[in-house]
């Protein structure tokens, strides 16, 4: 029996996570917003005499997210008051709830080995009927649940939002081998009508559809850059503006989507290629990997091809 979509949680409060929570917000959902706990005090919890177990330093992550989703332009949030809709927790103290929501999506960093093992704690308090997906921008939707119950797995699917979520139309649902499929028509009516999206069903192939097409293009473009002698304003004046397309330039794009993810995401293909020049395309350049090196992730860091001032 499907549970109709009320309430939610979403599990990573990174650059998808929180702009997802503040879209399902928006949209009237509930929803939970939960991360890690932090390892160490900041210099200012510990000035204040805080404590590692204290709630605070607990929920630091996904409260800071909250916070920045408020100042972030162009808003995630429709409404600053829509953000009471999102309450913050850690993973450690509120995995329980989530036996109490109707959907849960991971948003957690891109890597098979950390995804599969958060849905093995996921399916630890999973009640059937909560439908379960990930926001991967492309590993396989059967491996990340590969040791997981069949039970389990018929409500697992892919469900892959665009950055930003607000603005970015296109949401890709992707079932597993196991998926059943009433869940994917109820999601697809689900996203469409309550999310406002355009849903596009993709196979579980490496990086889907979009990202297929897109990685290979940002890392051709580099390239392109690097071998040319181009530089970054130029390529984004030319596949930006000139395009129709303000915002979405490449290296503007990057920035935003974080290099760090991107590098991820290109090396998901390149793992499930066997062809060399597509392995070549998508290994991804030493500039990219040496920017990841010194923190220069994008957006998120405040430095990536642009710096913020
Ligand atoms: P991010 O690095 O901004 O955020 C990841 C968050 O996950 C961090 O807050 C981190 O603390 C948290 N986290 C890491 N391990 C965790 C764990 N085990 N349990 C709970 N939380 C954990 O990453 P992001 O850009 O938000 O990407 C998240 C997911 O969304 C990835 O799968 C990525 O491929 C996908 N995605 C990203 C974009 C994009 O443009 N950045 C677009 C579409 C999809």
């Amino acid at each position: 029996m499907i549970q109709p979509i009320q309430r939610a949680a979403v599990i990573g409060s990174g650059v998808m996570g929180a702009a997802i929570a503040a879209h399902l917000a928006g949209a009237g959902i509930r929803c939970l917003l939960l991360d890690l706990v932090p390892a160490q005090l900041t210099e200012a919890e510990a000035q204040k005499g805080l404590t590692l177990e204290h709630p605070a330093v607990r929920n630091r992550l996904a409260v800071n997210a909250i916070t920045r989703l408020k100042k972030t332009k162009p808003a995630p949030l429709y409404s600053e008051a829509f953000a009471e809709r999102i309450t913050p927790g850690n993973l450690e103290d509120d995995l329980p709830k989530l036996a109490d929501v109707d959907w849960i999506i991971e948003v957690v960093v891109e890597r098979l080995d950390v995804k599969q093992e958060l849905f093995g704690r996921i399916e630890g308090v999973w009640k059937p009927g909560t439908i379960v997906s990930s926001n991967t921008s492309g590993i396989s939707i059967n491996d990340m649940v590969a040791s997981c119950g069949e039970e389990f797995k018929r409500h697992f699917l892919g469900t892959h939002f665009f950055n930003p979520p607000r603005y970015m139309k296109l949401l890709e649902i992707i079932p597993g081998a196991t998926t059943d499929p009433e869940i994917v028509s109820y999601m697809h009516e689900f996203c469409e009508r309550r999310l406002g999206k355009g849903v596009v069903v993709a196979k579980d192939t490496p990086n889907f559809i979009a990202n297929r097409i897109g990685t290979y293009g940002l890392l051709v473009t580099l390239r392109n850059m690097l071998e040319m002698g181009y530089t970054i304003e130029e390529v984004d004046a030319v596949t930006g503006p000139a395009l129709g397309r303000p915002k979405s330039a490449t290296f503007r794009t990057l920035d935003l989507v974080g290099l760090d993810t991107f590098v991820h995401v290109a090396a998901n293909v390149h793992g499930q290629t066997a062809a060399t020049a597509e392995k070549d395309v998508f290994s991804a350049p030493d500039v990219l990997n040496r920017m990841v090196e010194l923190g220069w992730i994008g957006e998120k860091q405040g430095q990536g091809f642009y710096k913020k001032v």
